[in-house]
């Protein structure tokens, strides 16, 4: 192997998202470190995000980290283990000074303090009134923040491997010794020799349709860790945000509800009002898109269609040009409305991946339900289930939970660092990424890989979407084991090394019917509605029954095998979910 293709770094970090860059920054105040991503470090998800950044800093009411603690397990619908959650609400306010330290400019009250709105699901006083907690900056709070953090991460000479492919972790006896990735600009696969190796991959929304996220985030780290053997963790459930544009799934941003915006039927009605009339939009994401989905199964969408009104009009050009600049120009160029007159046409669009790759509250990435480490792995970010988010995540939770493990991540690795010594690589660590592109290369069959990637996703958004039910799971678990067996068969025109975004787009659907087939199985056999997921046939939460944890892991003949794991309640016993 050439030694251009050889690297040897203390840490290297999987991903350029918030995650990553916090876990990267954290680890580069010691050690030598990397980051191996796929697009452009600025290009990441993270980079989209418009809300805000959950944190009670009181700054507007009197918030504290009980009341956004309180809040946060009930929206995850007592899935989330609490000693997680525990950590992230205390770290939050230290967190964002933190980020404010770095150079993050977030919007300013009158008096200078970091500005505050309301978030759906975050409240005063265990539920009483809706609390003042997400930090922001204009409708760009995601942007600001990773660009923020890129720049603080050239300031401490990370070495940033952009457009990287990592196709493969080198895990033996359980100690993670780095990773291999295609060099995507370039062609050829270059091995990551690393003491630590922390994964910031990001989320899977690419499973479905319609769906917010980047075409990135194809839940690569999902497909690494199934294929190492190793578990995931309670994929069955995956957030619909209420208010993505119509065919587009483009997100506009809870905080226009935030800001006091309606949702409106076909006859101008408020329908929320029959669904939480205390909360009203502000109701957590999970029970605004199934009263949103209710309503246009039931005729009432706008002219009888599958969307609805979000209706911004009443605020005003001042107010939603300083608030939320972005939706003005989203709604204009991708829909053709002007929201200072028009309703804009949303219906509810994939969103978030509460699950992920299990990791105790230090990042360690775990092999089990008993907690058990792999040596050397971490993760953190959109991609791991820690689980502060359970069953559902509250918005604004989601920039918080990145920085604050991400940073834990890097502090733990840092921690561990002075305990772990470079180990001998194995003979040909490349070699299973090698016979993957080689195969992928060579494919001549007659199948596409847009076409079974557009029917992965168009599937998975009828049958496991915001209402799901056994009969449409079944025949969905079928039809990914089809859609597997077709995969076999595709077709690679460019055979090329450089640029190659056939090839590119070969591995990431691999990954997706990988993973798909472990949120299918797992919704089909948690028979219970709970938080995101929601089983028309078994309506209600059983908590004597499924008050746990999904581990999944992939069957080396083919298939999914489970096993569970307790969920850690510490302060507030499960009540019913009424808002
Ligand atoms: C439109 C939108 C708006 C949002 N708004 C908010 C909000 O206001 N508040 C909030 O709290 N949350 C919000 N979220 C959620 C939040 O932005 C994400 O959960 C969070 O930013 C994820 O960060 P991350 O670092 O885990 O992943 P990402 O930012 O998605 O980064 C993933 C990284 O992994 C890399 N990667 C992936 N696969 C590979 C591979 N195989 N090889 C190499 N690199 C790889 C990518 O290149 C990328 O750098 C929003 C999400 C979306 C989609």
């Amino acid at each position: 192997m050439a030694d251009r293709q050889l690297h040897k770094f203390d840490a290297v970090v999987i991903g350029s998202g918030l995650a990553g860059l916090r876990a990267a920054v954290s680890l580069s105040r010691e050690y030598n470190t990397a980051v191996v991503t796929k697009v452009f470090p600025t290009r990441s998800h993270s980079g989209a995000a418009q809300g805000g950044i959950a944190a009670s800093l009181g700054n507007i009411d009197d918030d504290n980290w009980e009341y956004h603690m309180f809040d946060t397990v009930k929206g995850s619908d007592y899935l989330g283990d609490q000693d997680a959650i525990e950590i992230l609400v205390r770290q939050a306010p230290d967190v964002v000074y933190d980020l404010e330290h770095l150079g993050v400019p977030f919007s300013r009250t009158k008096d200078g303090l970091i500005a505050q709105r309301k978030f759906g699901g975050h409240t005063l006083n265990f539920g009483e009134k809706a609390a003042l907690r997400a930090c922001y900056s204009s409708d760009y709070t995601g942007h600001v923040l990773l660009h923020t953090l890129y720049e603080n991460s050239l300031k401490n000479h990370i070495r940033f491997f952009s457009e990287f492919d990592v196709l493969d972790l080198i895990i033996e006896d359980d100690v993670c010794k780095g990773c291999v990735a295609w060099d995507i600009r370039n062609g050829g696969l270059h091995v990551f020799h690393a003491r630590a190796v922390v994964m910031g991959t990001g989320g899977y929304g690419r499973a479905f349709k319609i769906t917010s996220n980047a075409h990135a985030n194809t839940g690569d780290g999902l497909g690494l860790v199934l294929r190492n053997g190793l578990p995931l963790q309670d994929l069955e459930f995956v957030q619909f945000h209420p208010t993505g544009l119509w065919k587009q799934g483009i997100l506009v941003t809870e905080g226009a509800r935030g800001e006091g915006g309606y949702l409106k039927n076909r006859d101008g009605e408020r329908f929320m009002e029959r669904y939480t009339p205390t909360l009203m939009e502000l109701a957590p994401r999970d029970v605004v898109a199934r009263s949103m989905q209710t309503e246009i199964d039931e005729g009432r969408g706008i002219d009888g269609k599958d969307y609805i009104h979000l209706d911004i009009t009443h605020l005003g050009k001042e107010r939603i040009m300083e608030r939320l600049p972005q939706i003005h120009d989203l709604a204009f160029n991708f829909s053709g409305i002007d929201c200072f007159k028009e309703p804009i046409p949303i219906q509810p669009t994939a969103h978030y991946s509460m699950g992920g790759i299990p990791v105790d509250n230090g990042c360690h990435v775990v092999k089990n339900g008993k907690l058990e480490r792999i040596t050397g792995l971490y993760a953190a970010g959109e991609c791991s289930c820690v689980s502060v988010h359970g069953a559902n995540r509250l918005g604004t939770n989601s920039l918080l939970e990145a920085t604050t493990f991400g940073r834990i991540a890097g502090r733990s690795a840092r921690a561990d660092l002075s305990n772990i010594d470079f180990s001998d690589l194995p003979k040909n660590p490349r070699a299973r990424a090698q016979a993957e592109v080689d195969w992928f290369l060579k494919a001549n069959g007659s199948r596409k890989v847009a076409d079974i990637r557009a029917d992965l996703q168009e599937t998975m958004t009828a049958r496991c979407g915001v209402f799901r039910n056994e009969a449409d799971l079944k025949k969905q678990l079928d039809h990914v084991r089809e859609l597997q067996e077709m995969f076999k068969e595709i077709s690679i025109d460019d055979k090329g090394k450089v640029m190659n975004s056939d090839l590119m787009e070969a591995i990431e659907l691999g990954h997706l019917l990988e993973f798909s087939e472990v949120i299918v199985s797992g919704a089909l056999g948690r028979r219970e509605s709970r938080g995101a997921h929601f089983r028309k046939d078994f309506p209600k939460r059983d908590d004597d029954n499924w008050l746990k944890h999904t581990l999944a892991w992939r069957k080396p003949g083919g298939g999914v095998e489970f096993d569970w794991r307790p969920v850690i309640i510490t302060r507030f016993q499960p009540m019913e979910r009424k808002y």
